[in-house]
C-alpha cells in the first residue's frame, strides 16, 4: 500500500489527507499542534469545494455546520447606497450547491479529521512536527517530534500542507513570490446583527481609506456572529498594540451600522497580508498544497477553497500515478501547472482585484468601479459570468480543458 505523509491538519491537510485515504493509500497525517487550531480565519465555502466534500462523504455534516448564504453584496460606505447584489442562485444549472456555505475553518477541518481517524490505514498525530526530510527516487524519509522523541518516517510521497510559513516549502528552497502589502488588516468580531440593516450574509463594503468586508459566520449556532475586516492606513506607523486599542477600532466602525459600538465586539485580530505564490509545487516526491504553495488577501473568500482544490487535484493524481507508473512524472507535472495557473492567474488576479476595486481613491476609479458593479449585476449574462469567476467554477473548468485565464 502506498504510504503518504501529509503535513499539517489545516482544512487542506485535513481534505488532502483524507482524498488520499479514501482512494486507497496509507496516510499519516503530522500536525504540530497538540489541538486542531481553532483561530477565526477562512469561513466561506465555495460551490465547487462543497461538492468535493460530497465527494468524500462529509458535505452532508458540514452543510449541517453551516450557514447559506445565496448572494453578496457590494455598498459604498459613504451614501450607505447597496451598490450590486450578486445571486449565486444562477449558478442552479451548474452546481448542486448554488451558494456559498458559511462555516468557520477549524469546523470543515474539525469534520474531515473525524473521517479520516474512521479510516484503518490512517493514523492522525497531533502535536507531531515534522522537523527535516530526505528524498531519493524511490521514497522519502521524514523526521518527525513529539512529546515521546524523534522518530524516522519512511513514504512513498511526501506533502506539505504546513501553511504560509510552511518549513516543506522552505526546506526545498523553493521561492514563495509576490508581495506583502503595506497595510494590515483588522478583524472584529461582533455579534451585532447586519442582517437587520439590511445587509447580506456576505459584504463588501467600498471606501477609499475604511473599505472593508462583513461576513457571518455560525458560532455556536443561532444568532452566529459576525466578522468585519477593515485595512489600517497604508502608510500607518501604529503598533500592533495601538491598532487593537479602543480609539483607533472605534474610528474604523464609526459611522458603519448605527448601533454597531465598541461594547459589540467579542474578539479583535490583527495580521499582514501577502500575495504569494511558490516558484514550484513540487519536487521530486514532495508536493505543496494550500497556503504552503499559495497565499492571498481574504476578499472574495478563496484561499482555504483553492487550498482544499489543491488537495482533491493531487489525490487524483497520485492516484493515476499508483496504477500508470509511466505517466507519473507527467501527471505530476501537471499537478504543478494546473494548480499555480489557477493561483496566479485566478485567485491572485481576483483578491488583488477584489481589493483594488474597494479602496478605489480617484473619484474617476470610484466611480468606474460603482459602474462596472451596477451593470454587472444588472445584465443577466454579467452576473453569471461574475458568480462563475467568483466561486472558482470558471477558473476549475478553464484549467480542466487547459485553457489559462
Ligand atoms: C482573517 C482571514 C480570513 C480568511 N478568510 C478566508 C475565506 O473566507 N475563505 C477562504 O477560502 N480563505 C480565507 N482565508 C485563508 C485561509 O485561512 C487559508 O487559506 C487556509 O487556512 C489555508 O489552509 P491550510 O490548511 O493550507 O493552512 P493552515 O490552516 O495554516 O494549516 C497549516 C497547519 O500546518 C501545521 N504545521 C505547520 N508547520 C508544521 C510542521 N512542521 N509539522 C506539523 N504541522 C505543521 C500548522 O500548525 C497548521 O495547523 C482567510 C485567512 C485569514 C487570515
Amino acid at each position: 500500500m502506498s504510504h503518504c505523509i501529509v503535513v499539517g491538519a489545516g482544512p487542506v491537510g485535513a481534505t488532502m489527507g483524507l482524498a488520499l485515504a479514501r482512494r486507497g493509500f496509507r496516510v499519516t497525517l503530522v500536525e504540530q499542534s497538540p489541538h486542531l487550531p481553532a483561530d477565526p480565519r477562512a469561513a466561506t465555502l465555495q460551490p465547487p469545494t462543497i461538492d468535493m466534500l460530497h465527494a468524500l462523504g462529509v458535505g452532508r455534516e458540514i452543510l449541517a455546520r453551516g450557514l447559506l448564504a445565496p448572494t453578496f453584496q457590494f455598498r459604498d460606505r459613504a451614501s450607505d447606497e447597496i451598490v450590486a447584489e450578486f445571486d449565486y442562485g444562477q449558478l442552479a444549472s451548474e452546481t448542486n450547491y448554488p451558494f456559498a456555505l458559511q462555516c468557520e475553518q477549524f469546523k470543515v477541518a474539525d469534520t474531515v479529521i473525524t473521517a479520516l481517524r474512521a479510516e484503518a490505514s490512517a493514523s492522525v498525530r497531533l502535536g507531531t512536527r515534522l522537523v527535516g526530510f530526505t528524498q531519493s527516487e524511490t521514497g522519502v524519509s521524514a523526521t518527525i517530534e513529539s512529546a515521546s522523541g524523534t522518530e524516522a518516517l519512511k513514504a512513498d510521497y511526501l506533502i506539505g500542507c504546513d501553511g504560509g510559513r510552511s518549513t516543506v516549502r522552505k526546506s526545498l528552497g523553493i521561492a514563495f513570490e509576490g508581495f506583502t502589502y503595506p497595510e494590515r488588516f483588522l478583524v472584529l468580531t461582533t455579534a451585532h446583527d447586519f442582517l437587520q440593516r439590511g445587509f447580506a450574509i456576505r459584504n463588501y463594503v467600498l471606501d477609499p481609506t475604511q473599505w472593508c468586508a462583513l461576513f457571518k459566520v455560525p458560532d455556536q449556532g443561532p444568532p452566529g456572529l459576525w466578522r468585519c475586516v477593515f485595512p489600517t492606513a497604508a502608510t500607518d506607523q501604529a503598533s500592533d498594540a495601538e491598532c487593537l486599542a479602543d480609539d483607533y477600532v472605534a474610528a474604523q466602525i464609526a459611522g458603519l451600522d448605527g448601533g454597531l459600538g465598541l461594547g459589540d465586539l467579542v474578539h479583535r485580530n490583527l495580521y499582514a497580508v501577502n500575495q504569494r505564490v511558490a516558484a514550484s509545487f513540487r519536487r521530486g516526491r514532495v508536493f505543496l498544497a494550500g497556503d504552503s504553495a499559495h497565499v492571498n488577501n481574504p476578499l472574495g473568500g478563496l484561499g482555504m477553497n483553492s487550498g482544499i482544490h489543491d488537495a482533491m487535484n493531487l489525490a487524483d493524481k497520485l492516484d493515476q500515478a499508483r496504477r500508470d507508473r509511466a505517466r507519473a512524472e507527467a501527471l505530476f507535472d501537471a499537478y504543478d501547472t494546473e494548480r499555480a495557473t489557477l493561483a496566479r492567474d485566478y485567485v491572485q488576479a481576483q483578491t488583488i482585484q477584489n481589493k483594488k476595486r474597494l479602496e478605489a481613491r480617484t473619484p474617476e476609479a470610484r466611480e468606474a468601479a460603482l459602474a462596472e458593479l451596477r451593470a454587472s449585476a444588472g445584465d443577466p449574462a454579467r452576473h453569471k459570468a461574475w458568480v462563475m469567476r467568483a466561486s472558482l467554477i470558471e477558473g476549475l473548468r478553464n484549467i480542466a480543458r487547459g485553457e489559462a485565464a
